[in-house]
């Protein structure tokens, strides 16, 4: 891992104008920020926010209601390594229990059709096979999750360096700091934009 971290300051422009946050054009490696492997010109969009302190004067509001400075980069990665960084489709753990207990309901209509409604033995029968279906909603959802990490992992390289996004970034009010997965992108994004050390 490598840690760059760069000033940021606050630029108060005229009265009535918003201030901002001025920070220095970062200049990106021409590989993959993940697998390091040459740029094909694709970029991921990298997006933070940095927050600004209570009481300031602030620059956007989040849906949440927390000041802050927007800020937005491309970052160059691959074609595949972009794949493996989308997340994975999300598992429809709700229909998964919901299907689970209309299947459970409709067996419980069919007895009652069946004039077994009060049939001690087909009550029984029926609580445990409420109690399968559960089980069974349990093992599908334990078989859809990892086949899909599965089919994450089927994206990634040897050389890939994470799952997720390779890159991570922290603020403050002074400075913001990217820490790389990657060594070799880290080192040349360092030299390129002149910060030494
Ligand atoms: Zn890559
Ligand atoms: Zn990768």
């Amino acid at each position: 891992m490598r840690t760059v971290s760069f000033p940021v300051t606050i630029v108060t422009g005229n009265p009535g104008e918003k201030p901002r946050l001025a920070m220095q054009q970062l200049c990106w490696p021409a590989r993959c920020a993940c697998c390091g492997a040459p740029n094909e010109g694709s970029t991921l969009d990298l997006r933070h926010d940095v927050h600004a302190s209570a009481g300031d004067v602030f620059q956007e509001v989040t849906t949440t209601g927390i000041p802050v400075y927007p800020l937005a980069w491309r970052l160059p990665c691959c074609r595949s390594c972009i794949k493996h960084q989308v997340a994975p489709a999300g598992i429809p753990t709700t229909a998964l229990l919901v299907g689970a207990f209309l299947l459970w309901a409709a067996m419980g209509y069919l007895l009652f059709l069946a004039g077994l409604a009060y049939n001690a033995l087909a009550i029984a029968a029926f609580v445990v096979a409420g109690l399968l279906l559960g089980f069974a909603a349990c093992k599908l959802y334990a078989v859809l999750e990892s086949w899909s990490r599965r089919k994450v992992e089927s994206y990634m390289k040897p050389t890939c360096t994470a799952s997720g996004v390779p890159v991570s970034i922290r603020s403050d009010l002074l400075h913001v700091e990217f820490t790389f997965q990657n060594d070799t992108f880290g080192d040349e994004f360092r030299a390129m934009n002149q910060l030494g050390g």
